[in-house]
């Protein structure tokens, strides 16, 4: 996962927890407050809606009273037969009561209405009651007529007592009008639940008992739980609670109603209908709209957040690898200066131990032996500290080109006869190809070329093992600008590298492996030069190669096409697939072209070297060449000589590192003055 995505998704979790919790935790306090706050109002309109009730039973109880008290004057002797029966009838339609009775213990004594009470409700515990005294209000009843009334029974004098037949309706018109926000409402229960005022009036038409209802033996949930709460309303004490139907939950405040026989009025409110509600609505739209901003604020902020971690990761990767580089470097920087040493000290133990052995010999041909030794270690060891030389050039910036005009077969045959005695030893098979289209005479550097040949030619011979096979290739690619493509392959049979170890192959001190240079020795160093000297060149280097197979090693190289044409060095014979001439030939050759004695006979040579040995090796060598040689051992004392007589010198040979004054302040002074 990336770092970007990782912080967005921190981000997105913390806001979702902080969202979820806060607003959870907000629903949950608001709503607690909510119901508590909504219980007290619930309770004080249950309060006032109870005064209302309990003055609507004492009115009607006054009425009756009142009707009671006229009936007792109707009784007087006085009173004029069948005055009673028209007071009932009456005061009956003036009050609007569906009945008015007369009864004594015996039954009914006079009435008037459809629904009046039958003979046995004088047994009823009302009509008791009222007998005794009281002013009693009966629950809703069928009448004898179907309808459902309510009795209002009060004494009437004579041990009688006056029954007001109402509609059973007749208290839900006080209360049921009231509305609690949508579906709220204010209901009156007798003491066994029945239901005496609901805003549905069917409710009370059909005498529906919440309690019955939810102790049936089928019984939702919810009227289960409804039923419970309403039997602990109906014990005659004031309070309030929660309880859910049809999943909402709904406050309810009660209280008893005095005046009643045993009811209780109570008042509702759904609280998923409360402002309650809005603010639950309110806290999930904040949250919805926190969360998203947090999701855009992730998106957005997560690169900002990202990037210093991104960078510092790509920082803490590039300097692992930087690091991993270094340590790789070091090792093969380790490893070449434990193989240079060896590699150093091998021709160098050669030569000292051969000299001693020449010195004390007497035998001339053992001298001669010795020397031919001393010979082949010191050129091994030249070849080693040049191409020690050549690296640090590179690392140092400062190698460079000489071009010259050369002949390119010349310089191959050049570079084949000095392996040539390699390869005869090893009884390995050399077989060239040369491209008749190349152009004979080139510019460039023709002796770096012939470096990189030797380099590729004397790891195949290295690496061949005996009877095997090189071939070398050239081919010309073609002429752009005047500049000619050549390119030049060396294909063995030899011991072949892997895959994994040619990545490596180019570079500077990489050895296949360690036993190789053990083995077969080496710097390390060659193929690197080698990569340099044709990328310079123009070109590349390249390998293909299978384990056990061999290898081949290309490289291209551009180089300018000489105007001035000369002979071909070589006849034809040897452009095309050929045996290589063997050294022989080409020493020959060499001899006949290179070595022009006569040519420097009378001319001047001023010789700037401090080390004394190697100015006997400059004489030793030129003296018989006709040369007349003048030594210094500093560049002052060149400088000194050549501005006495500038004309004298045909040549300079100038050491770099002298006393007094070094070989370039020299050249510059000799330069200056037209040298
Ligand atoms: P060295 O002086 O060690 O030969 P080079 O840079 O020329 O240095 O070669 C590096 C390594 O590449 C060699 O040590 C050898 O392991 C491998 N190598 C080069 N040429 C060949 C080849 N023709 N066959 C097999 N291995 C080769």
């Amino acid at each position: 996962m990336s770092m970007k995505t990782r912080v967005r998704v921190i981000i997105i979790s913390i806001v979702t927890l902080i969202t979820v919790s806060s607003s959870v935790l907000g629903m949950y306090f608001s709503r607690t407050s909510f119901v508590a706050a909504t219980s007290d109002d619930m309770t004080v309109v249950s309060q006032i809606a109870v005064k209302m009730i309990s003055a609507s039973i004492s009115l009607l109880k006054a009425e009756a009273d009142m009707v009671a008290a006229a009936l007792r004057e109707t009784e007087s002797p006085s009173a004029s037969p069948g005055s009673m029966s028209d007071l009932l009838k009456e005061e009956a339609i003036r009050r609007g009561y569906l009945a008015l009775t007369v009864m004594d213990s015996k039954g009914v004594v006079a009435s008037y209405g459809a629904s009046s009470p039958s003979d046995e409700f004088i047994l009823s515990p009302y009509a008791r009651r009222a007998a005794i005294g009281e002013r009693v209000i009966s629950t809703t009843e069928a009448a004898r007529d179907g309808n459902l009334v309510i009795r209002a029974c009060v004494p009437a004098g004579l041990s009688r007592v006056l029954v007001v037949t109402l509609p059973g309706t007749y208290f839900n018109d006080v209360v049921s009008e009231f509305r609690i926000w949508e579906s709220g409402n204010i209901f009156i229960v007798d003491q066994d639940g029945v239901m005496i005022s609901n805003y549905r009036p069917q409710i009370v038409m059909d005498r529906f008992n919440f309690i019955e209802e939810g102790e049936k033996p089928g019984a939702s949930a919810s009227d289960r739980e409804r039923g419970k709460f309403f039997a602990s309303l109906v014990q005659g004490v004031p309070g309030a609670g929660v309880y859910s139907f049809e999943g909402s939950d709904r406050v309810c405040a009660y209280s008893p109603v005095s005046g009643s026989d045993g009811w209780t009025l109570g008042v509702v409110a759904v609280i998923n209908e409360s402002p309650y509600a809005r603010i639950r609505y309110l806290l999930l739209f904040s949250g919805a709209i926190f969360l998203g901003c947090g999701v855009i604020a992730a998106f957005f902020s997560a690169s900002a957040i990202a990037k210093p971690f991104d960078q510092i990761r790509e920082q803490n990767a590039s300097l692992a690898a930087l690091k991993e580089m270094a340590e790789e470097a070091s090792r093969a920087k380790g490893n070449f200066l434990a193989n240079m040493s060896h590699e150093m000290r091998t021709p160098m133990n050669a030569i000292i131990g051969m000299t001693n052995i020449a010195k004390n010999s007497g035998a001339a041909e053992k001298k001669d032996y010795c020397l031919q030794k001393i010979e082949e270690a010191s050129t091994h060891l030249l070849g080693v500290i040049n191409d020690i030389l050549d690296m640090s050039k590179i690392e140092a910036n400062k190698f460079e080109l000489s071009p010259v005009r050369f002949n390119f077969e010349k310089m191959l045959q050049r570079v084949l006869a000095i392996l040539n005695f390699r390869v005869e030893e090893k009884k390995l098979r050399l077989t060239v190809q040369t491209d008749r289209d190349l152009p004979p005479e080139l510019i460039g550097d023709d002796q770096r070329i012939a470096q990189v040949l030797a380099n590729l030619l004397s790891n195949a011979v290295k690496f061949t093992p005996p009877e095997g096979t090189i071939r070398v290739e050239t081919q010309f690619l073609g002429e752009e600008n005047g500049l000619c493509d050549i390119m030049v392959s060396v294909i063995d049979t030899g011991i072949g590298i892997s895959a994994e170890q040619q990545t490596r192959l180019f570079t500077s001190f990489q050895q296949v492996d360690g036993g190789t240079s053990r083995k077969f020795g080496g710097t390390g160093l060659g193929l690197a030069i080698s990569k340099r000297i044709v990328e310079m060149m123009g070109g590349m280097v390249w390998v293909d190669s299978e384990p056990g197979k061999g290898s081949a090693f290309s490289f291209t190289i551009k180089a300018e096409r000489s105007q001035a044409e000369q002979p071909r060095f070589l006849n034809d014979a040897v452009s095309s697939v050929a045996e290589c001439p063997g050294a022989q030939n080409i020493s020959d050759i060499e001899d006949g072209q290179l070595v022009e004695t006569d040519r420097f006979e009378g001319k001047r040579l001023l010789l700037a070297e401090d080390v004394e040995i190697n100015q006997e090796i400059v004489i030793e060598f030129l003296e018989p060449t006709g040369i007349e040689i003048d030594c210094v051992a500093d560049g002052a004392e060149a400088v000194r000589l050549f501005t006495e007589s500038p004309e004298k010198y045909d040549m300079i040979f100038m050491d770099v590192q002298m006393p007094e004054m070094d070989g370039y302040e020299a050249t510059r002074n000799i330069r200056a003055l037209g040298g």
